[in-house]
């Protein structure tokens, strides 16, 4: 069978589903590869590149998806691409299915299978598919360069002929796989770094790498907002006010401030007030990875970067992983072979779609003519 790429539509997407490397793996597994011209260009792949890897380079939108058994690709599919679907074709991409029911419904009309990314279960075997984990952790990292960028001073504190520099204090809100990366990053830098979580068993991690574990003014043990099944949990308003209190008093000494904060099927917690804000020092900068759902910071504007009266730059944009098109077209396609190296056991290019599977199940969407989700949950951990 087939495996074909388009080029993504949505305005400023540079990220791709193939690259020339997974495209070889894809056809150790049996498949031919097809991509649509040009359709690697903005994450440095060419059409050339793809050529030298067996790859079959096709000149339109259209026959890119009618000649293709199973598309791949990154962003929802759009109402005009759902419509070259049909009962014998498999589209995997990120999907986001509770935000997108009517596309998933026509999807389902049309008989075909979708394999939602976004939906692949976090359980330990599938790790290497987990696409929100290779994005989480670009954006994260992607987050201090970008702070870095607009920050007019050193991460690191520095003894130099021209004078004494202090390391910049940077604190990270969450400390999940883009909390983590971000905590990584800034701590290679050079930065002080700092890290709250509500959920108090990363306090190890994050001390392990370098980081200060935040802990609050909180008369029961910190573990109000978590929950089981390794996510976070709404706070109570108590837990909340201790939180706040202990941003407050951090907030004119932070340089940076990225905010990573989320709760499953919700819009992000807000943790970082108008006043916070007011009391940072001109020329710090905060980065909010949560703009998507709402904004961990009260101000942040979605996908927009301004300065405040006091000279805080707030970073809003929700295209991380996109600034960074090379490395993560490069794990997005690793993420995609290895789920089609679970789908397709004989290694003969011909597809199993295992309903019994844990992770096959868990990432299905629509299959044969019904909608598959919510799925149920998984069997293993
Ligand atoms: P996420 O993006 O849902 O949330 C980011 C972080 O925000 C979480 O750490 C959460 O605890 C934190 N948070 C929520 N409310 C907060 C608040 N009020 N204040 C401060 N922090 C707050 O999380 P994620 O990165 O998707 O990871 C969630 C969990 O899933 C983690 O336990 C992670 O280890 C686990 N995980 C497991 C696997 C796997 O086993 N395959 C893969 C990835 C992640």
């Amino acid at each position: 069978m087939r495996i074909g790429t388009p080029r993504e539509v949505l305005q400023g997407e540079a990220r791709v589903a193939m690259t020339p490397d997974s495209a070889l793996q894809l056809q150790k597994l049996g498949y031919d590869c097809a991509i649509e011209s040009g359709a690697g260009d903005r994450a440095g792949f060419t059409d050339a590149a793809y050529a030298a890897a067996g790859v079959e380079v096709v000149g339109s939108t259209a026959e890119l998806w009618e000649s293709s058994d199973i598309i791949a690709k990154v962003r929802p599919p759009t109402e005009e691409e759902v419509g070259y679907l049909s009962s014998d074709k498999t589209l995997i991409s990120f999907f986001y299915p509770a935000s997108n029911e009517n596309l998933m419904q026509l999807a389902a009309d049309k008989g075909a299978s979708v394999v939602a990314m976004d939906m692949v279960p976090r359980i330990s075997r599938a790790q290497k598919m987990d696409a929100l984990s290779s994005m989480a952790n670009i954006a994260g990292y992607r987050a201090v360069i970008e702070a870095g960028n607009n920050f007019g001073r050193f991460f690191t504190g520095q003894i130099t002929a021209a004078g004494k520099v202090p390391p910049a204090k940077v604190l990270i809100v969450g400390a999940g796989v883009a909390g983590l990366a971000a905590i990584g990053t800034s701590t290679s830098l050079g930065a002080i770094t700092y890290a709250f979580d509500v959920r108090p068993e990363v306090a190890e991690q994050v001390e392990s790498m370098g980081a200060e574990f935040v802990y609050l003014d909180f008369e029961e043990e910190q573990t109000d907002g978590a929950s089981s099944g390794g996510y976070a949990a709404v706070s109570s308003p108590e837990f909340r006010e201790a939180q706040l209190a202990k941003f407050r008093e951090l907030a004119p000494e932070m340089d940076i401030v990225i905010t990573t904060a989320l709760i499953p099927n919700r819009e992000a917690p807000e943790l970082w007030t108008e006043d916070m804000v007011k009391a940072m020092k001109p020329g710090s900068v905060i980065v909010d990875l949560a703009a998507e759902r709402g904004g961990n910071c009260k101000l942040t504007v979605k996908d927009e970067k301004f300065v405040t009266e006091n000279g805080v730059t707030i970073i809003g944009y929700t295209d991380f992983p996109s600034r960074m098109a090379t490395q993560s077209s490069t794990l997005y396609s690793t993420n995609i072979r290895h789920l089609m190296t679970d789908l397709t056991p004989e290694k003969d290019g011909m597809p199993v779609h295992n309903m019994e599977d844990d992770v096959i199940r868990g990432a299905t969407i629509a299959h044969a003519n019904e909608i598959t989700f919510p799925p149920p949950p998984p069997k293993v951990k």
